[in-house]
This record gives C-alpha cells, structure tokens and sequence, in this order.
C-alpha cells in the first residue's frame, strides 16, 4: 500500500487517481489545511470505489505512528507541505515548521517502521535564477525564497540521511509548472482566496470570478517581453510519480534527482492565447510592472526522467488549457 501524505491536494490527488487506475492499493493522509474532503469523495467517483483517507498532521508523531500501526505501506510519497512563495516570506517559521520538521517527523515514523521508499515533492525553486535554460539537475541550487530553501532541506536531509542508511530508495522530484486538471473535469486546482499563481488566475477570470488578468512584466528578455515557464500537465506530473514509485519498489538504494517538466517554456502571452482558443473565452488583461522576485525565464531538461525513469511529459499546452478550462466551467467554485 502506498502511503500519500497530502494525498487531497491538487497534485496529490491526481497522482492517486493514475496510481489506482494502475492497481496500485493507496492511503490518502491529510490536515485538509489546503484542501477538502469533498475532493476525495470527486476522488472515488473518478477510481468507482471507496479510497482510505485518514485527517492527521505529518507534524504529529502519534498520528503518522498511528497511520503506519494501521496500513501495511510499503512506499510513501510525500506532497503535504505548504506552497504560497509570497506567504513564505511572511511566516518563515510555519513554512519550516510544515515542510521541513513535518518531513522529519515522517522520515522517524517510517524509520520505526521499516518503509525505506519515499518520492518526495521537491520544486524548480530549488534552482533560482537559473544560468541556463533547459536547466540540468547538476544547476547550482540558489533558491531564492523560504519556500525555495525548505526544498532543498528536505534534500539535503534525504541526501544525509541515505548516507547513513544506504537501504532507503529515495526519489527527490523537481517539479517545474503544474497545471490542467483530469479530463474528467472532477477534480482540478481549488486555490484558497485570490489565486497567486498564472493558471487558476486565468481559469477564474474565464468564469467570471475576476475581471481582468494582471501580466506581471511585458519588458522581459523574451519573444513578447513576457514571462516564459515550463507548464506540465497535472496528469503528466501524475505518470511522473507513477514511473518513480516504480522505481523505487524496485529498491534500488539510491538517492535520483529527476526534473518534471516538459522541456519547452511558454511566456504568459502565449497561454493566454491557447487558454482563449481552448475556452473560446476572451481572457480581459493588461500589463503592469514586473512582480518582485520573479525570474524572466526558465524550462527543466527533463532527459534524466526519461533517462531514468522512462517517463516523458506527453501533453501539449492545448491539452492543458482544454483539461483546466473543462474544470473549471463545471466547478466554477471550486470544490465548494
Ligand atoms: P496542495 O496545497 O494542493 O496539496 C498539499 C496538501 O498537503 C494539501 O491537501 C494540504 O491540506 C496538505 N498538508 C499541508 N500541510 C500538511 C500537514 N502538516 N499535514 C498533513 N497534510 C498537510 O499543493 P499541491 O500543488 O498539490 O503540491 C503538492 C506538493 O508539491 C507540495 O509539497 C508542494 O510544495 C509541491 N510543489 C507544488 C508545485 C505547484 O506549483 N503546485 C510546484 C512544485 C512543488
Ligand atoms: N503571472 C502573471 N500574472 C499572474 C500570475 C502569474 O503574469 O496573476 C506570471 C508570473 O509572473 C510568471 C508566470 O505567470 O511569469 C508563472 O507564475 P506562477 O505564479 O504561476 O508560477 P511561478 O513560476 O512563479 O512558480
């Protein structure tokens, strides 16, 4: 059984959906501090039978102690932890808290219970400013942001912690811009307030929950002037972590950082346009000045997944944009 902590959020719930569709056996674990348990009801509509979910707080010992005494897992990937880069800034001490101490109270309870497989949800921010585009694994890692250096903690403790304990298989994932949602239309982003980032921004101006899309930077080095990211489809992502968990019940005894990505960037501009064409929607929006902390330009060099892992990001930036539009035109509050 395949434990997923932080299993009803957005990335987690997707990877749940492909794991069970290829008969794997999952536990879902979660605060429901950034999500709802009306999503893995969506959940179990999607698979067609019950999915074991149990509320707790990776932070708390009694409770993964409890999960572990209670469902035979043999692997765990690891999503639970907070996500907001800006929030990150302003409460450093609960963004270590939840991703790095959580992680380590998790790492001791799968100690005691001798689980030595783990896939953890590591991040592009670990990179910063990138020198080049595709970035490579073996890229310098300067995050540049709280959020950015808890990833590359969580690393660096997985890093240690396989040298003193060479049994552990250990697969640190980089993910670069998920987005879209299954094509089911049952489950897909629910940010919490006003989105943050691009995609539900775009998805909630479509539907009418906001009036206009504020491009953040149109004097970028780049074609348009906009900024360019490596969007991967939510359902690519999923197969991502499907061909790691593979690996690693195959128990190699390794420590593979891979990058998730697509290995093309697409600047803000040019989503708009597919996200219009794909919703046959005008998306309303203006350029306004750059937003503090972002870097013009950066995409993944995904070879070393499909080295490795033999995985490759499949959809196109038109599948993502039909896939997030289908979402949220049949949700347009969300899972609310
Ligand atoms: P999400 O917020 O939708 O999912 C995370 C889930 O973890 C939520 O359901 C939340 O309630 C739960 N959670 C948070 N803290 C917890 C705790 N202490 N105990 C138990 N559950 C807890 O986010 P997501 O987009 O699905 O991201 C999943 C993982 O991937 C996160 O670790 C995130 O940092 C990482 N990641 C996400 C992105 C992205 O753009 N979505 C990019 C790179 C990495
Ligand atoms: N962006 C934007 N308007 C928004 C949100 C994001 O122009 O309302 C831009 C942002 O500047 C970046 C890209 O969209 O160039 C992706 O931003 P997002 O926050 O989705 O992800 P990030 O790459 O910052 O993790």
């Amino acid at each position: 059984m395949i434990l997923l902590t932080g299993g009803a959020g957005y990335i987690g719930l997707h990877t749940a959906a492909v794991l069970i569709e290829a008969g794997q056996q999952v536990v879902l674990f979660d605060n429901f501090s950034n999500s709802k348990p009306l999503a893995v009801k969506r959940l179990e509509a999607i698979v067609g039978r019950a999915v074991p979910c149990v509320e707790g707080d990776v932070r708390s010992r009694a409770d993964m102690d409890g999960l572990f005494d209670q469902h035979p897992v043999n692997a765990v990937i690891h999503f639970a932890g907070l996500k907001a880069v800006g929030e990150s800034a302003n409460q450093p001490l609960r963004y270590y808290d939840n991703n790095v101490a959580g992680t380590l109270v998790l790492l001791a309870a799968m100690q005691r219970a001798e689980v030595r497989r783990f896939v953890f949800s590591s991040s592009a921010c670990v990179y910063g400013e990138p020198d080049v585009s595709p970035i490579p694994e073996s890229a310098a890692l300067r995050p540049a942001n709280t959020y950015g250096r808890t990833k590359l903690m969580v690393e660096e403790i997985l890093r240690d912690l396989h040298v003193a304990a060479p049994g552990w298989s250990i697969a640190l994932l980089r993910y670069f811009n998920p987005v879209g949602a299954h094509p089911g239309g049952q489950i897909g982003e629910d940010p919490n307030g006003i989105p943050n980032n691009l995609m539900p921004f775009v998805t909630q101006v479509a539907v009418g929950r906001l009036p206009e899309l504020q491009v953040f930077g149109g004097d970028y080095p780049t074609p348009d002037g906009s900024g360019v990211r490596d969007y991967i489809h939510v359902m690519d992502l999923a197969e991502g972590h499907r061909a790691a968990l593979d690996w690693a019940l195959r128990d190699p005894q390794e420590v593979l950082t891979a990058n998730l990505g697509t290995g093309r960037g697409y600047s803000v501009l040019e989503l708009v346009r597919a996200f219009e064409k794909a919703s046959g929607k005008p998306i309303p929006h203006r350029i306004v000045a750059r937003r503090a902390g972002d870097v013009p330009a950066y995409w993944g060099d995904p070879s070393l997944a499909r080295q490795r892992l033999g995985w490759t990001a499949r959809r196109t930036l038109d599948d993502i944009c039909r896939d997030a539009w289908n979402w949220q035109r049949r949700n347009p509050q969300g899972f609310a």
